[in-house]
């Protein structure tokens, strides 16, 4: 079976046993402030699970895009070394939220492997929780007793707390888990080590290893450690396709299917290099170099296409910059160990497409963004490569020179820190050229580093303190004020400030969300008023910040949203609509959102588009705005509308965003999108649309920032005023832009004139001092002094040279602006034949001003900060030079 009919197949068995086929969140994560990227298939249904989402329909199976880099789950550095771990991977998953449990579980995997895609029986081996005595969790004997119906007892293992409870987090849902690991060696293999597949689960062995995971959940951990049951049972099961895929295909590598197998025949045609597979058996170090380079390239190619699609582009902070950190990865091992030293990652985009396109079309539709944004990337980090290599040489000498063999810790980790120079590669070059690196000097900087980051980042999370069940409504679509109750709260602790955040059952409240900064307002009743200071949105609900609790939590209170900081916001947000179709119309079909952000004060829109929107262009867009703005053009809002209906309406859905079943439909005439946020009730309310700036943020991506209704006022006001004052230093003349060209062309013509009459009086004084030279033992020694500029001045002592080519000794004092200047010209016979140096005598002379200078021997000058000491100064040098 290919790839893709796996991929279909466990799609189809889980449709035949009711499952809702869904499909994969974003990899990218946007509104949950805890995790960056998706490293699970459970993660999309986190709200579910924490029983803030209804769970219908309760049995879900999917193929999700994972990433696995950053916080608990993190593989980077295994990946290309072994042949099963992934950066980017799909995770094969079915969940049942409330319906079948453990029994249900594993019976329907085992029919999976073992009936539909036949999987040897023998080679598979089943892991159980083998309990915790300290936190009273006896052994998982029912999950046990499921899979003796299926292996037999030598083929089910007690698991650790480690590889079989599975916990969310710190805190909130848990529960022991079963995974199915499979015997992958050769009949060779097996024999030679003599060690049976069972010793080998969970022992690191890459021929044994873990293909699925079933999790059961059934606790819920709360902040004091304590474990509590779990309202309504939830099995989340997860499965590595390309594990599964290598398994079906017999391969005992991942990279070895045909997964993989496309991308690494194009790096080999590039490289000229060759890859080995599983079955050419041991090849020397070199050659495993380059496959280890060969591994990292195709897995990173996949990480960052997907992730760039997603909408996630390299950057210098959080999720941008671990995509950044993979991407350099691989251009660092493609630099070292297939001698690309020219961008190369690009170069695999539309192998990468051709193969996975039809699965995955945001890959398709964005190849273009993907290439150009990865070939740049390439490229600035290739150039920083060369930096670091030049740094490194220059540290080298200097340790060659000091006798020494070890290049600093400190020296490594800034090395890395700052230019993006990893550890091995500086260790690689130090040891081509006959040194070591101090590594655990490094490593104490790394440390040092790694703590600070910790420090600055600390969150504190209390448990929610329950008041009452129940879920919240949002009711901010209708209404900016509400009566409500809190329903929970929590204190958290960031960097020694202290908040609350309050959940309420009715808000009215927009939280964080698609680009829109969140309400702020008042929780009002008669007692007291309390500050909602920002409302963030977390598991599907708007959370209230604020900075104390109200001293009674269970009182009833009217929650109202400061309604001229939301109208601003909901304009903005609505010109972005109106921003997006204007940009479509006037640029073409190929612009396509890449982020936004809207306040009650400015907004942003990101968008792709491969170069620079030209003036005429912007204005198109702002009269195509402004004209919908004048139409008035009312708030067509659906909600709750199934998504393929949306679609049909003509609704423009974004790459990498999360859509539910039910979505909103926001619609301003022929301005269609899908969206949560707060919009305008007519366009009429952005009152006016005007582009501040245009710019690009990172190749193929452009931004643009604009401003609505009032702060367009405010714009136009400070726009007219400078333009006033301007008009004023112009005697208010009626054709300002005339005078200005007029004022400008004689400014010209002036500086003409006086660069003319300046030569002018250079070359007449020239002649004068060349004149009045006086003879000291058959030199002419000129001397003189003046109010002039300083570049006069050069002008003068060189005209004097070209009168008086040899012999000469000329010292020209000028001052100007209230500052001496000191200047010495030597014939080069002086120089030559006499021994004089035109920049040492300008220097010891200078000091008689108090000033410094230098320059070349024949000529240089010296600045100082007391004119009344010039005179001296001159007769100084004449003295130095002892003619
Ligand atoms: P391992 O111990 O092999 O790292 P895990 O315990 O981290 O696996 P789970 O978190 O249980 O794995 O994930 C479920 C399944 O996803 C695994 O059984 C495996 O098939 C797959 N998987 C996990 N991590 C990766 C990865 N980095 N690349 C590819 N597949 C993976
Ligand atoms: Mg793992």
């Amino acid at each position: 079976m290919t790839a893709n009919e796996i991929r279909d197949s466990f799609k189809k068995f889980f449709e035949s046993k009711q499952h809702a086929i869904v499909p994969s969140a974003p990899m990218v994560i946007k509104d949950d402030p805890t995790l960056m990227f998706t490293n699970a298939g459970m993660n999309q249904w986190k709200d579910i699970i924490l029983g803030t989402r209804d769970p219908e329909p309760r049995r879900r199976a999917d193929t999700q895009k994972c990433l696995r880099v950053s916080g608990k789950h993190n593989d980077l550095e295994e990946v290309g070394h072994d042949t099963y771990h992934h950066t980017m991977f799909e995770m094969l998953g079915n969940w049942s939220f409330g319906d079948y449990f453990k029994e249900g579980a594993i019976d329907m995997a085992w029919e999976y492997l073992v009936d539909v895609l036949k999987l040897n029986p023998a080679d598979l081996y089943v892991t159980v929780f083998e309990g915790s005595p300290e936190e009273n969790i006896p052994r998982d004997d029912e999950a046990a007793r499921y899979w003796a119906k299926h292996v037999p007892e030598d083929h089910i293992i007690n698991g650790n707390k480690h590889d079989n409870f599975w916990e969310m987090g710190d805190t909130g849902p848990c529960g022991p888990c079963s995974e199915i690991h499979v015997d992958s060696r050769t009949p060779e293999q097996r024999k030679a080590s003599g060690i049976s597949g069972r010793d080998l689960v969970n022992k690191d062995d890459p021929q044994v290893i873990e293909i699925w995971n079933l999790v059961f959940m059934q606790f819920n951990r709360k902040a004091d450690g304590s474990l509590e049951k779990l309202s309504m049972n939830v099995i989340d099961t997860g499965m590595g396709f390309e594990r599964l895929v290598r398994m079906l295909q017999g391969k005992h590598s991942n990279y070895d299917t045909d997964i993989f197998q496309p991308i690494i025949k194009a790096e080999e045609q590039i490289t000229g290099l060759k890859y080995t597979t599983f079955e050419d058996g041991e090849v020397s170090k070199e050659q495993e170099a380059i496959n280890v380079a060969m591994r990292v390239c195709a897995d990173h190619l996949r990480a960052v296409s997907f992730s760039i699609a997603d909408g996630q582009l390299p950057s210098n902070a959080k999720a941008g910059y671990v995509i950044r950190r993979i991407l350099r990865r691989a251009v660092r091992y493609a630099y070292t160990f297939l001698g690309q030293k020219e961008a190369f990652l690009y170069k695999l985009v539309p192998t990468l497409v051709h193969e996975m396109g039809d699965a995955f079309p945001e890959l398709k539709a964005q190849q273009q963004l993907i290439s150009k944004v990865m070939k740049e990337e390439e490229d600035a980090f290739l150039r920083t490569l060369d930096k670091g290599i030049s740094l490194l040489d220059k540290a080298m000498e200097e340790i060659r020179s000091k006798g020494e063999k070890e290049l600093d810790g400190v020296q490594a980790f800034r090395l890395f820190d700052t230019y993006g120079f990893p550890l091995d590669l500086t260790e690689l070059i130090c040891r081509e050229n006959g040194f070591t690196v101090n590594e655990a000097q490094f490593d104490v900087e790394m440390q040092k580093q790694k703590e600070r980051a910790r420090n600055a980042a600390a969150v504190e999370n209390s448990d929610w303190v329950e008041l009452a069940a129940g879920e919240q409504q949002f009711v901010g679509y209708d209404y900016t004020e509400y009566e409500c109750h809190i329903l929970r709260y929590r204190k958290v602790t960031q960097k020694k400030n202290e908040f609350y955040e309050l959940v309420l059952d009715y808000t009215p409240f927009y939280g964080e969300m698609g680009g829109q900064v969140g309400d702020c307002g008042v929780l009002v009743n008669e007692a007291e008023t309390i500050e909602i200071i920002d409302t963030k949105r977390e598991n599907n609900q708007s959370v209230h910040i604020v900075k104390q609790l109200p001293k009674d939590p269970s009182a009833q209170f009217m929650a109202c949203v400061d309604t001229d900081k939301r109208d601003a916001s909901a304009a903005n947000h609505t010109a972005t609509h109106l921003l997006d179709y204007a940009l479509k119309q006037v640029l073409g079909d190929h612009v396509e959102q890449k982020g936004s952000f809207v306040s009650p004060d400015t907004l942003r829109f990101d968008f792709s588009h491969f170069e620079k929107v030209s003036d005429e262009q912007l204005r198109q867009v702002e009269r195509m705005v402004n004209e919908m703005i004048r139409e008035d053009i009312p708030l067509d809002e659906h909600r709750d509308v199934p998504f393929d209906e949306a679609k049909k309406l003509g609704a423009i859905a974004l790459f990498g965003e999360k859509y539910g079943d039910k979505v909103r439909v926001v619609r301003f005439g022929p301005s269609c999108e899908f969206c949560g946020g707060i919009h305008a009730k007519a366009t009429g309310k952005i009152g006016f649309f005007k582009i501040i700036s245009e710019s690009s943020v990172a190749a193929g991506i452009r931004r643009i920032e604009a401003k609505t209704g009032k702060e367009c006022e405010e714009l136009l006001y400070a726009t007219e005023d400078m333009l006033k004052a301007v008009k004023a230093f112009f005697n208010n003349a009626k054709d300002l832009q005339g005078v200005i060209q007029k004022y400008i062309e004689e400014h010209d013509s002036m500086k003409k004139d006086i660069e003319q009459f300046q030569a002018e009086r250079v070359q007449a004084l020239a002649k004068d001092l060349v004149a009045r030279g006086r003879q000291v033992n058959g030199v002419t020694v000129i001397t003189g002094k003046f109010e002039m500029m300083a570049n006069a001045a050069k002008d003068l002592v060189f005209k004097v040279r070209e009168l008086h080519p040899e012999s000469l000794v000329c010292v020209v004092g000028t001052v100007f602006d209230g500052k001496p200047l000191l200047n010495v010209m030597l014939s080069d016979d002086m120089v030559k034949d006499h021994g004089l140096n035109a920049g040492q005598l300008v220097r010891e002379a200078a000091k008689l001003m108090q000033g410094g200078g230098g320059g070349q021997p024949h000529f240089a000058s010296a600045g100082g900060k007391n004119p009344d000491g010039l005179s001296a100064a001159i007769d100084k040098v004449v003295e130095l030079a002892s003619l």
